[in-house]
């Protein structure tokens, strides 16, 4: 199965706490005004990578505390970053997921596909960014309307539970 990637950033400390591996999905349809990366909205630019040689190259990365799926919205291909997010959670290493999307949390387990990403990710961080209400004080995320939400959490109580990062 492959991935179809804008890019990767092995060790980056910008995209959720620790030392993470970053991962950009290539695609997106959200049309945020402002967007910081309008170079990963193509669905046909980017790069094709095996889920097995993200695999390999997470393994060989020992300092790494997590890993964060961006884009890009990595939802536009949940079924391939979903097999990729158990292939993580089955490393011995101990990863968490954090997962950037512009959809809606509400929205998103209400589909089957997205859900099974929403399951293997341990942070969501959810929404379009709104330069109405850009604030460059918030930690990972670049608008106040996007949340930052405790999925294992919010999937146990049913309702969207907010954590500080
Ligand atoms: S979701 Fe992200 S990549 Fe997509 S348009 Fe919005 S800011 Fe840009």
């Amino acid at each position: 199965m492959e991935l179809r990637l804008a890019g990767i950033t092995p060790e980056s400390v910008v995209d959720g706490p620790g030392v993470r591996f970053t991962i950009f999905a290539q695609g997106c349809k959200h049309q945020c005004s402002k967007c910081h990366n309008p170079a990963t909205h193509s669905f046909t630019a980017g790069k094709l990578f095996k889920v097995e040689e993200i695999i390999e190259q997470i393994k060989e990365k020992s300092l790494i505390t997590g890993v964060t799926f961006t884009g890009g919205d990595p939802f536009f291909q949940a079924t391939r970053f979903a097999q990729l997010g158990q292939k993580i959670k089955n490393l011995d290493q101990e990863l968490d997921i954090i997962t950037y999307t512009g959809f809606l949390y509400e929205e998103l387990i209400q589909d089957q596909e997205k859900l099974s990403l929403v399951k293997l990710t341990d942070v969501l961080i959810d929404g379009l960014f709104d330069e109405d209400k850009e604030d460059l004080s918030l930690n990972y995320r670049g608008s106040y309307n996007q949340r930052v939400i405790d999925v294992k959490e919010s999937l146990r109580t049913d309702k969207v539970v907010e954590v500080k990062l």
